[in-house]
């Protein structure tokens, strides 16, 4: 008797469809047969997908009417409906396609993430039941952005969080590829919405990548990007409304040949400033400032503490816009207890930022970036550095105005 043919495990294809390209049935049923056509190429192909267009601002804004402060466990297992909707539309299009598929919510898909609410973090993964569904056959359809806690809570991972799911997805399972479907063709230069001119960049280093996300360019989660890196995992971010390549994000190491100084410009808009003034100058201040605001899960960005004078210093530093009224209340506190002056709260303000891993060791970049800044008459509040990035706040207004005039100062 002949033997039998050994089963060869087919690729395994990660897809993540963003909610611009499933706002609508008719778009649903174009990424379904984007996932077919992938599948019958001979891949196992896991889709996951984000809530339908605004879905999630709408849920956001429906519990801000019924409540002034919405408990944090009850938004995120609202916020997880957007997402609950969209899954099983996609696999009903695609059983109607004549492919068999499953939808599974995040605690299905084995998607273990830590406890805090609103920012989860995946803290492991449990691919049996994908792996079981895919070994039947099925397209199995993720819903993103969502996991399990302890007690089995349902958690969200943070705005944008779908990109996440599919990278941890495509970690666990090994995936042969993870392709990021969006509403734009890829990673520009500068968001395209904000800058026409913006260029679409065929590779970035993960490092860059990261800091662009960071900074507040909201096409990748800031995460999936970490995770994609840690696993080595290359991601194509691509346009779901034409066939086009877009950008792969990479290795630095694998684009020596057209490494530039700068790479791209991020901005973010919904910033406030908190500044404690009067502070008396020893040590253990800054960590009597800061340690209460960690606790309180408080992300404190830009941070610049002022020459200390007769004894006396003062401390400023960025908040998102969403925390920064907690974080006021906060440092009221904290400012009693250290024998602090005041604390001093400014929102309107927006942080523009030029990446580039060639930025390292060129002090002509920021040099740049500060005369470009005051020739447009735009002042700067506050600046801050990584190795690879530099940052201004600035006057919220002036955004558009600085980030086209970056643009160009840096030859984008
Ligand atoms: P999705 O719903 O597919 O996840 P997002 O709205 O989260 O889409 O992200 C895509 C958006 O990111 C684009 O529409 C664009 O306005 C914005 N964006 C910001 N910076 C960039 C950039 N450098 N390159 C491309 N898009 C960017
Ligand atoms: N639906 C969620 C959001 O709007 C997650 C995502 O789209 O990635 O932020
Ligand atoms: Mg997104």
């Amino acid at each position: 008797m002949a033997a039998l043919p050994e089963t060869v495990a087919r690729p395994i294809v990660v897809q993540k469809y963003g909610g611009t390209s499933l706002a609508t049935p008719a778009r649903i049923k174009r990424a379904a047969r984007r996932i077919a056509t992938t599948q019958r190429a001979g891949n196992d192909v896991v889709a996951v997908v984000s809530a339908m267009g605004e879905t999630t601002d709408r849920l956001l804004t429906l519990a801000s009417r019924v409540a002034s402060e919405p408990a944090a466990r009850e938004l995120d297992l609202l916020l997880s409906t957007g997402e609950g909707v969209s899954a099983p539309l996609v696999s009903m299009a695609l059983n109607e396609l004549g492919v068999a598929a499953v939808s599974l919510l995040g605690f299905q898909a084995g998607i273990q993430t830590d406890t805090r609410h609103a920012k989860a973090r995946i803290v492991g993964m449990t691919p049996a039941r994908i792996q079981r569904e895919l070994a039947a056959g099925r397209v199995v359809v993720v819903a993103g952005f969502q996991g399990v806690g302890t007690e089995m809570e349902v958690t969200t991972l943070g705005r944008g969080g779908s990109d996440t799911t599919a990278v941890a997805i495509a970690a666990a399972m090994k995936a042969q590829g993870c392709e990021i479907y969006t509403d734009v063709r890829g990673i520009y230069t500068a968001d395209p919405r904000l800058v026409p001119e913006a260029r679409l960049l065929p590779r970035i280093a993960y490092s860059e990548m990261l800091e662009l996300a960071s900074a507040g360019a909201r096409v990748m989660h800031p995460r999936s990007v970490e995770i994609a890196e840690a696993y080595a995992i290359e991601l194509h971010v691509r346009s779901s409304f034409q066939a086009a390549a877009g950008t792969i994000i990479c290795a630095e190491e694998t684009m020596m040949e057209d490494r530039n100084r700068v790479r791209g410009i991020a901005h973010e808009e919904q910033v406030a400033r908190l500044s404690v003034v009067g502070v008396p100058d020893r040590p253990g201040i800054a960590a009597a400032i800061f340690a209460p605001l960690a606790e309180a899960d408080i992300a404190a960005d830009v941070i610049v503490q002022t020459a200390s004078h007769e004894g006396i210093t003062d401390m400023s530093f960025t908040v998102s816009l969403a925390d920064s009224r907690q974080a006021e209340q906060i440092l009221q506190g904290v400012a009693k207890e250290i024998g602090a002056r005041t604390v001093l709260a400014q929102n309107g303000l927006a942080k523009v930022s030029v990446v580039g891993s060639g930025i390292r060791g060129q002090a002509g970049v920021a040099a740049t970036m500060f005369r470009t800044l005051s020739g447009r008459g735009i002042n700067i509040e506050m600046i801050s550095t990584s190795e690879i990035r530099i940052t201004c706040i600035i006057d919220a207004r002036r955004v558009q105005d600085a980030v086209a005039a970056l643009h160009q100062a840096f030859n984008l």
